[in-house]
């Protein structure tokens, strides 16, 4: 199936949870699960049904892949990826997740959503350890160096990304020089750095069936 290119705040109404897919508009009072915090559709205002145990897992699943915004293959093969490797099949998933290029220039500062990191990966404005990477499912590794090109620093959706970083705030195990547009892939994340509420067991059933 093909990725989601419906409206994002949708899903966070779907989901029934705030995924911040959308920036600077996630943080204002246009928010449109603050103003509407009920299920999209004509129906959407009618009390939230139960789920079978098959439906939790499924919206859950739902809501990791689209906070992400992968599509099922994709989404599907990470699960893959991080059943084969030792360790926690759940963690292992959120960790490969976690280590995409989209999202670490988002967790970075560098853009101010994952889609907008897709975009601008994609039109080559950032550099792994001084090497041109287009590739938004490219894997970080530890002691990685990631930058903005020099002619990107003055995209201004960059600049005012960065300006509005310390409100989001850059995890604990990557570590940002705004000054210099650069930042540095300090660990793997573990489980307690992931703050927005994921059940990564449920996938794990999902996908177990
Ligand atoms: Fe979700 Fe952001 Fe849209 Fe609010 S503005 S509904 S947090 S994507």
């Amino acid at each position: 199936m093909a990725r989601y290119t419906g409206s994002v705040c949708r899903i966070c109404r779907r989901e029934n949870i705030k995924l911040f897919l959308k920036g600077d508009r996630c943080y204002s009072d246009k928010c449109a699960f603050d103003r509407r915090g009920y299920a999209p559709g004509e129906h959407g205002q009618r009390r939230r049904g139960k789920f079978s145990d098959y439906g939790v897992q499924l919206r859950e699943k739902q809501k990791v892949k689209r906070m992400y915004g992968l599509s099922e293959k994709q989404f599907r093969l990470f699960f893959q990826r991080a059943d084969r490797q030792k360790g926690i099949t759940g963690t292992n998933l959120l960790v490969f997740l976690e280590r995409r290029m989209d999202n670490v220039v988002y967790r970075l500062g560098f853009v101010n959503s994952r889609n907008q990191g897709r975009h601008l990966v994609r039109h080559n404005h950032f550099l792994v350890n001084g090497r041109r990477v287009n590739i938004p499912s490219y894997l970080l590794k530890v002691g990685d160096v990631v930058e903005v090109r020099e002619k990107s620093t003055k995209i201004q959706a960059i600049n005012d990304s960065l300006d509005a970083v310390v409100r989001r705030g850059v995890p604990q195990w990557l570590d940002l020089e705004k000054d210099k547009f650069k930042g540095v892939v300090n660990n793997f994340p573990v489980r307690e750095d992931l703050t927005t509420p994921m059940q990564e067991q449920l996938i794990v059933e999902l996908y177990s069936k």
